[in-house]
Protein backbone atom coordinates (compact mmCIF):
# COMPACT_ATOMS: atom_id res chain seq x y z
CA UNK A 1 0.00 0.00 0.00
CA UNK A 2 1.32 3.85 -0.37
CA UNK A 3 1.60 5.75 2.36
CA UNK A 4 1.75 9.36 2.49
CA UNK A 5 4.01 11.07 5.01
CA UNK A 6 3.56 14.41 6.33
CA UNK A 7 6.54 15.76 8.53
CA UNK A 8 4.99 18.17 11.68
CA UNK A 9 1.23 17.24 11.25
CA UNK A 10 0.48 17.50 14.37
CA UNK A 11 -0.58 21.27 14.03
CA UNK A 12 -0.93 24.29 11.46
CA UNK A 13 -0.36 23.40 7.70
CA UNK A 14 0.79 19.66 8.38
CA UNK A 15 -1.98 19.17 10.19
CA UNK A 16 -4.70 20.16 7.46
CA UNK A 17 -2.23 18.32 4.92
CA UNK A 18 -2.54 15.30 7.06
CA UNK A 19 -6.28 15.50 6.85
CA UNK A 20 -6.72 16.21 3.40
CA UNK A 21 -4.19 13.43 1.88
CA UNK A 22 -6.28 11.10 3.74
CA UNK A 23 -9.54 12.23 2.83
CA UNK A 24 -8.09 12.03 -0.65
CA UNK A 25 -7.68 7.97 0.17
CA UNK A 26 -4.05 7.79 1.72
CA UNK A 27 -3.11 6.35 4.83
CA UNK A 28 -0.98 8.88 6.73
CA UNK A 29 1.99 9.08 8.61
CA UNK A 30 1.54 11.93 11.18
CA UNK A 31 4.77 13.28 12.21
CA UNK A 32 5.16 15.22 15.12
CA UNK A 33 8.20 16.34 17.67
CA UNK A 34 6.81 16.43 20.87
CA UNK A 35 3.33 17.35 20.70
CA UNK A 36 1.38 14.26 21.64
CA UNK A 37 -1.77 15.06 22.36
CA UNK A 38 -1.73 17.08 19.11
CA UNK A 39 -0.85 14.64 17.12
CA UNK A 40 -3.45 11.82 18.30
CA UNK A 41 -6.15 14.46 17.80
CA UNK A 42 -4.83 14.83 14.32
CA UNK A 43 -4.97 11.00 13.89
CA UNK A 44 -8.47 10.66 15.73
CA UNK A 45 -10.01 13.47 13.41
CA UNK A 46 -8.71 11.44 10.48
CA UNK A 47 -10.25 7.67 11.70
CA UNK A 48 -13.01 9.56 12.91
CA UNK A 49 -13.31 10.62 9.12
CA UNK A 50 -13.30 7.00 7.53
CA UNK A 51 -9.15 7.69 7.08
CA UNK A 52 -6.30 5.90 7.76
CA UNK A 53 -3.71 7.40 10.01
CA UNK A 54 -1.08 7.11 12.10
CA UNK A 55 1.11 9.03 14.65
CA UNK A 56 5.57 8.75 14.37
CA UNK A 57 7.40 10.84 16.68
CA UNK A 58 10.62 11.90 15.79
CA UNK A 59 13.30 15.10 15.30
CA UNK A 60 13.61 15.40 11.67
CA UNK A 61 16.94 17.62 12.37
CA UNK A 62 18.11 14.21 14.02
CA UNK A 63 19.01 11.92 11.63
CA UNK A 64 19.73 8.85 15.02
CA UNK A 65 15.98 9.56 15.38
CA UNK A 66 14.55 9.59 11.97
CA UNK A 67 16.44 6.14 10.56
CA UNK A 68 15.39 4.52 13.64
CA UNK A 69 11.87 6.02 13.42
CA UNK A 70 11.93 4.67 9.55
CA UNK A 71 13.35 1.37 10.23
CA UNK A 72 10.96 0.47 12.77
CA UNK A 73 7.62 1.48 10.48
CA UNK A 74 9.70 -0.43 7.65
CA UNK A 75 9.50 -3.20 9.93
CA UNK A 76 5.70 -3.47 10.67
CA UNK A 77 5.11 -2.35 6.98
CA UNK A 78 7.24 -4.79 4.87
CA UNK A 79 4.81 -4.26 2.03
CA UNK A 80 4.25 -0.80 1.80
CA UNK A 81 5.99 2.35 0.89
CA UNK A 82 5.60 5.62 1.44
CA UNK A 83 4.85 7.72 -1.92
CA UNK A 84 4.30 10.89 -0.77
CA UNK A 85 6.76 12.70 1.34
CA UNK A 86 5.56 16.13 2.22
CA UNK A 87 8.49 17.74 4.15
CA UNK A 88 6.55 20.50 6.12
CA UNK A 89 8.39 20.65 9.84
CA UNK A 90 9.69 23.90 10.46
CA UNK A 91 10.34 26.36 12.80
CA UNK A 92 11.43 29.90 13.22
CA UNK A 93 13.39 32.01 15.60
CA UNK A 94 13.56 35.33 14.14
CA UNK A 95 16.77 37.86 15.31
CA UNK A 96 18.30 40.96 13.55
CA UNK A 97 21.53 39.22 12.71
CA UNK A 98 23.58 41.37 14.71
CA UNK A 99 21.93 39.74 17.52
CA UNK A 100 21.59 36.27 16.70
CA UNK A 101 22.78 33.43 18.47
CA UNK A 102 24.35 30.31 17.42
CA UNK A 103 21.32 28.18 18.36
CA UNK A 104 18.90 30.32 16.59
CA UNK A 105 20.72 29.90 13.21
CA UNK A 106 21.64 26.11 13.59
CA UNK A 107 18.44 24.88 15.23
CA UNK A 108 16.19 26.84 12.21
CA UNK A 109 18.61 25.35 9.15
CA UNK A 110 19.08 22.04 11.08
CA UNK A 111 15.49 21.62 10.66
CA UNK A 112 14.24 22.60 7.51
CA UNK A 113 17.67 21.59 5.77
CA UNK A 114 18.38 18.85 7.79
CA UNK A 115 15.27 17.20 7.74
CA UNK A 116 14.84 17.62 4.19
CA UNK A 117 17.86 15.52 3.99
CA UNK A 118 17.71 13.04 6.51
CA UNK A 119 14.31 12.22 5.59
CA UNK A 120 14.30 12.80 1.80
CA UNK A 121 17.70 10.68 1.27
CA UNK A 122 16.03 7.26 2.62
CA UNK A 123 12.46 7.77 1.51
CA UNK A 124 13.21 8.78 -2.03
CA UNK A 125 15.40 5.68 -2.74
CA UNK A 126 11.76 3.43 -2.41
CA UNK A 127 10.22 5.77 -4.61
CA UNK A 128 12.75 5.46 -7.34
CA UNK A 129 12.39 1.65 -7.07
CA UNK A 130 9.01 1.30 -7.50
CA UNK A 131 9.48 4.44 -10.46
CA UNK A 132 6.82 6.45 -8.11
CA UNK A 133 6.72 9.19 -5.77
CA UNK A 134 5.69 12.91 -5.00
CA UNK A 135 7.96 14.72 -2.89
CA UNK A 136 6.57 18.72 -1.75
CA UNK A 137 8.80 20.79 0.47
CA UNK A 138 7.19 23.77 2.31
CA UNK A 139 9.47 26.80 1.87
CA UNK A 140 8.00 30.65 2.17
CA UNK A 141 7.88 33.77 0.98
CA UNK A 142 10.80 34.22 3.25
CA UNK A 143 12.72 31.93 0.96
CA UNK A 144 11.78 33.96 -2.01
CA UNK A 145 11.97 37.32 -0.89
CA UNK A 146 13.76 37.76 2.33
CA UNK A 147 12.84 38.98 5.04
CA UNK A 148 14.37 40.94 7.95
CA UNK A 149 15.00 39.73 11.36
CA UNK A 150 15.18 35.93 9.46
CA UNK A 151 18.28 35.44 8.04
CA UNK A 152 18.50 31.97 9.48
CA UNK A 153 14.90 31.12 8.23
CA UNK A 154 15.13 32.40 4.78
CA UNK A 155 18.49 31.12 4.06
CA UNK A 156 17.04 27.72 5.24
CA UNK A 157 14.27 28.21 3.39
CA UNK A 158 16.16 29.33 0.23
CA UNK A 159 18.05 26.49 0.51
CA UNK A 160 15.66 24.08 0.70
CA UNK A 161 14.37 25.52 -2.73
CA UNK A 162 17.98 24.94 -4.19
CA UNK A 163 17.68 21.31 -2.99
CA UNK A 164 14.54 20.55 -4.33
CA UNK A 165 15.58 21.70 -7.96
CA UNK A 166 18.66 19.49 -8.12
CA UNK A 167 16.76 16.78 -6.39
CA UNK A 168 14.00 17.14 -9.03
CA UNK A 169 16.50 16.73 -11.98
CA UNK A 170 18.18 13.61 -10.12
CA UNK A 171 14.82 11.42 -9.85
CA UNK A 172 12.89 12.29 -12.50
CA UNK A 173 13.83 10.04 -14.95
CA UNK A 174 12.37 7.69 -12.48
CA UNK A 175 9.00 9.53 -12.36
CA UNK A 176 9.40 10.80 -9.22
CA UNK A 177 8.56 14.27 -8.98
CA UNK A 178 9.48 17.51 -6.25
CA UNK A 179 7.96 20.67 -5.89
CA UNK A 180 7.94 23.43 -3.22
CA UNK A 181 5.18 25.28 -2.03
CA UNK A 182 6.21 29.06 -1.06
CA UNK A 183 3.30 30.45 1.58
CA UNK A 184 2.84 33.75 2.53
CA UNK A 185 0.99 34.58 6.02
CA UNK A 186 -1.19 31.34 7.00
CA UNK A 187 -3.54 30.99 10.13
CA UNK A 188 -1.36 28.93 12.34
CA UNK A 189 0.67 28.87 15.96
CA UNK A 190 3.61 30.00 13.91
CA UNK A 191 1.95 33.52 12.51
CA UNK A 192 -0.39 33.56 15.67
CA UNK A 193 1.31 36.23 17.81
CA UNK A 194 2.29 38.52 14.48
CA UNK A 195 -0.21 41.71 14.38
CA UNK A 196 -3.17 40.43 11.96
CA UNK A 197 -4.22 43.60 11.18
CA UNK A 198 -0.55 44.79 9.93
CA UNK A 199 -0.41 41.44 7.72
CA UNK A 200 -3.63 41.47 6.31
CA UNK A 201 -2.43 45.26 4.97
CA UNK A 202 0.52 43.69 3.22
CA UNK A 203 -1.51 41.46 1.49
CA UNK A 204 -3.14 42.42 -1.73
CA UNK A 205 -6.34 39.93 -1.47
CA UNK A 206 -6.58 41.63 1.98
CA UNK A 207 -6.45 38.47 4.35
CA UNK A 208 -4.19 35.75 6.31
CA UNK A 209 -4.48 32.57 4.21
CA UNK A 210 -6.21 29.23 5.45
CA UNK A 211 -3.98 25.88 6.10
CA UNK A 212 -6.50 24.03 4.26
CA UNK A 213 -5.71 26.03 1.12
CA UNK A 214 -2.36 25.65 1.36
CA UNK A 215 -2.96 21.76 1.55
CA UNK A 216 -5.69 22.00 -1.60
CA UNK A 217 -2.56 23.04 -3.74
CA UNK A 218 -0.30 20.11 -2.03
CA UNK A 219 -2.85 17.98 -2.91
CA UNK A 220 -2.80 18.46 -6.18
CA UNK A 221 0.52 18.56 -6.60
CA UNK A 222 0.62 15.00 -5.38
CA UNK A 223 -2.15 13.86 -7.60
CA UNK A 224 -2.01 11.91 -10.57
CA UNK A 225 -2.22 15.09 -12.73
CA UNK A 226 0.70 16.71 -11.81
CA UNK A 227 2.80 13.88 -12.81
CA UNK A 228 4.31 16.81 -15.42
CA UNK A 229 5.17 19.33 -12.77
CA UNK A 230 8.45 19.30 -11.03
CA UNK A 231 11.35 21.23 -10.23
CA UNK A 232 8.76 23.83 -9.31
CA UNK A 233 8.22 26.67 -7.16
CA UNK A 234 4.68 27.47 -6.33
CA UNK A 235 3.77 30.50 -4.24
CA UNK A 236 0.43 30.72 -2.03
CA UNK A 237 0.53 34.08 -0.26
CA UNK A 238 -2.28 36.30 -1.60
CA UNK A 239 -0.45 38.32 -4.21
CA UNK A 240 2.02 39.54 -1.72
CA UNK A 241 4.86 38.69 -3.84
P1 LIG B 1 3.40 25.45 13.39
O1 LIG B 1 1.95 25.73 13.53
O2 LIG B 1 4.38 26.11 14.29
O3 LIG B 1 3.61 23.85 13.47
C1 LIG B 1 4.88 23.33 13.34
C2 LIG B 1 4.81 21.83 13.21
O4 LIG B 1 6.13 21.35 12.96
C3 LIG B 1 4.33 21.14 14.47
O5 LIG B 1 3.57 20.01 14.07
C4 LIG B 1 5.62 20.71 15.16
O6 LIG B 1 5.49 19.54 15.98
C5 LIG B 1 6.47 20.39 13.95
N1 LIG B 1 7.90 20.44 14.17
C6 LIG B 1 8.68 21.51 14.49
N2 LIG B 1 9.96 21.14 14.58
C7 LIG B 1 10.00 19.81 14.30
C8 LIG B 1 11.03 18.85 14.23
N3 LIG B 1 12.31 19.18 14.45
N4 LIG B 1 10.72 17.58 13.91
C9 LIG B 1 9.43 17.22 13.66
N5 LIG B 1 8.41 18.09 13.71
C10 LIG B 1 8.71 19.36 14.03
O7 LIG B 1 3.91 25.80 11.91
P2 LIG B 1 3.08 26.08 10.55
O8 LIG B 1 2.76 27.52 10.50
O9 LIG B 1 2.03 25.07 10.37
O10 LIG B 1 4.26 25.87 9.49
C11 LIG B 1 4.42 24.65 8.78
C12 LIG B 1 5.48 24.87 7.72
O11 LIG B 1 5.06 25.91 6.83
C13 LIG B 1 6.83 25.29 8.27
O12 LIG B 1 7.86 24.72 7.50
C14 LIG B 1 6.83 26.79 8.06
O13 LIG B 1 8.13 27.31 7.98
C15 LIG B 1 6.07 26.90 6.76
N6 LIG B 1 5.46 28.19 6.54
C16 LIG B 1 4.48 28.65 7.35
C17 LIG B 1 3.90 29.89 7.09
C18 LIG B 1 2.80 30.45 7.94
O14 LIG B 1 2.42 31.61 7.69
N7 LIG B 1 2.25 29.73 8.91
C19 LIG B 1 4.34 30.65 6.01
C20 LIG B 1 5.35 30.16 5.20
C21 LIG B 1 5.89 28.93 5.46
P3 LIG B 1 5.05 19.62 17.54
O15 LIG B 1 3.57 19.95 17.55
O16 LIG B 1 5.32 18.26 18.07
O17 LIG B 1 5.85 20.71 18.16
Amino acid sequence: MEYAMVTGASRGLGRATAERLAKDGYPVIVNYRGNEKAAQEVVDSIMAAGGKAEAVKFDVSNKTMVDAALEAWESVHPDDYISVLVNNAGIRQDSLLVFMQDDQWQSVVDTTLGGFYFLTRRIVKNMMTHRNGRIVNISSVSGLKGMPGQCNYSAAKAGLIGASKALAQEVAPRKVTVNVVAPGFIASDMTAELDQEAIKKLVPLGRIGKPEEVAALISFLVSKEAAYITGQVISINGGVI
